[in-house]
């Protein structure tokens, strides 16, 4: 038999397999919301990070048909050449207003957010410090660098500091990286005191806002309001997939950074602009979390109701600590994960196992909506409190 050089991929899936590690996607059969169908099955909703519930809104819809209409299906090159229409700059000063920063910078997701500006700030003479719970699209945006790479532990300020102590002097540039609301535990970063110790080591911070915007701080400007560092030397990045509903990512920034950045980050010089459609409905978003602080009244509402119908119905559910509407139940194995999200499935509760390798320890991840009912969440509970296997 001839060589093939594939076979190993067969024997790399049978492994997978094995530690019930393995993952396949199910089909969502309706527009987003609290209850949607799913291969079949109506189940509530709590898989989404459609947090204000604007994905499914009608204006969000009506905007993305209207700019199709008026400029097509894609925007046929990249921001530079022929890709730049007056609805990117829109909406990038819609992003910046509700950021109060000088600029922003919208990318074709936050993924290549991450990447581009990760690579555009630092390189081989530099240092990167990570927290060790970062989003996948930091991590690799730290190793596209060539920077110099070292984890401090989750949300360990005093480990940060230290790691500092030990490697600052031996770089040129230093930038810290962290989620602000970290997407598989639900916990948010101590961003004040990562400030303070970036100033006495004269590091640059740059924050991922994916799970923050929209949902955290008065205005929904997310995390960094929320802690009350608006205006603080920091490089924001976020997605407009998540609380906006739509698709593509952004950088908020000093108007110098977002100079830079157009020169500079590669996944924004070289990939095709956002598409008319995604630009438009992600435009209308910003508009509406600005004009509608009921829905983060409402999300937080949920939020608070679903964590005391926990307490009370299920004191022994071990639940990771979040100051989010991402709540996780921790649960022994990736195969006891696994059966639990059956379980919540065939109940008609739409809730991911999420395993390693994306986290350390197996856990089922709650999102709260603003437009679940009372009724979502207390059959969430009911269904909880009936399974004996989480507890
Ligand atoms: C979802 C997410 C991203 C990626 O955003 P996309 O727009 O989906 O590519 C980046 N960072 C974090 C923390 C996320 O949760």
């Amino acid at each position: 038999m001839p060589n093939n050089p594939y076979t190993w991929l067969e024997q790399s899936l049978a492994t997978i397999h094995r530690a019930d590690w393995y993952r396949s996607v199910q089909t969502m059969q309706s527009r987003p919301g609290a209850v949607v169908q799913l291969e079949g099955c109506q189940v509530i909703n709590f898989a989404s990070n459609d947090y204000l519930g604007l994905a499914g809104d009608e204006r969000l819809i009506q905007a993305a048909v209207a700019a199709t209409q008026e400029f097509g299906a894609g925007s046929t090159g990249s921001r530079l050449l022929s890709g730049h229409r007056e609805l990117h700059k829109e909406l990038e000063k819609a992003i910046a207003s509700l950021k109060q920063t000088e600029e922003a910078l919208v990318f074709s997701s936050g993924y290549l957010a991450n990447l581009g500006t990760i690579a555009a700030l630092v390189g081989k003479r530099d240092l990167i410090l990570s927290d060790q719970y970062n989003h996948s699209s930091l991590k690799n945006g730290a190793i596209l660098s060539g920077a110099g790479v070292v984890e401090y532990a989750h949300s360990d300020i005093e480990d940060l500091k230290r790691q500092l102590a030990k490697h600052r002097t031996q770089y040129r540039r230093c930038l810290i990286i962290t989620d602000t609301v970290f997407s598989m535990d639900g916990d948010i970063c101590q961003l004040p005191e990562i400030l303070a110790i970036a100033q006495d080591f004269n590091c640059m911070v740059l924050v991922d806002e994916a799970h923050a915007t929209g949902v955290l701080g008065a205005t929904g400007a997310g995390g960094v309001e929320h802690f009350g560092c608006t205006g603080q030397p920091l490089i924001q990045v976020g997605t407009l997939s998540k609380a906006l509903g739509s698709l593509g990512g952004y950088v908020a920034g000093s108007a110098t950074l977002i100079d830079f950045l157009r020169n500079r980050a590669p996944s924004w010089i070289y990939t095709t602009a956002l598409s008319p459609a995604d630009t438009a409905a992600a435009l209308a978003a910003v508009g509406i979390i600005q004009q509608e602080p009921e829905r983060r009244t409402k999300l937080s509402w949920n939020v608070e109701t679903l964590q005391q119908l926990i307490q009370e119905k299920l004191p022994l559910l071990k639940v990771l600590p979040s100051e989010s509407p991402i709540l996780c139940f921790q649960l022994a194995t990736a195969t006891d994960a696994l059966m639990a999200g059956k379980q919540l499935k065939a109940a008609g509760i739409f809730a991911p196992a999420i395993r390693p390798p994306t986290v350390p320890t197996s856990r089922i991840r709650i999102s709260v909506m603003a437009t679940h009912e009372l009724a979502h969440l207390q059959k969430l509970v009911n269904v909880l409190e009936g399974m004996n296997s989480p507890q």
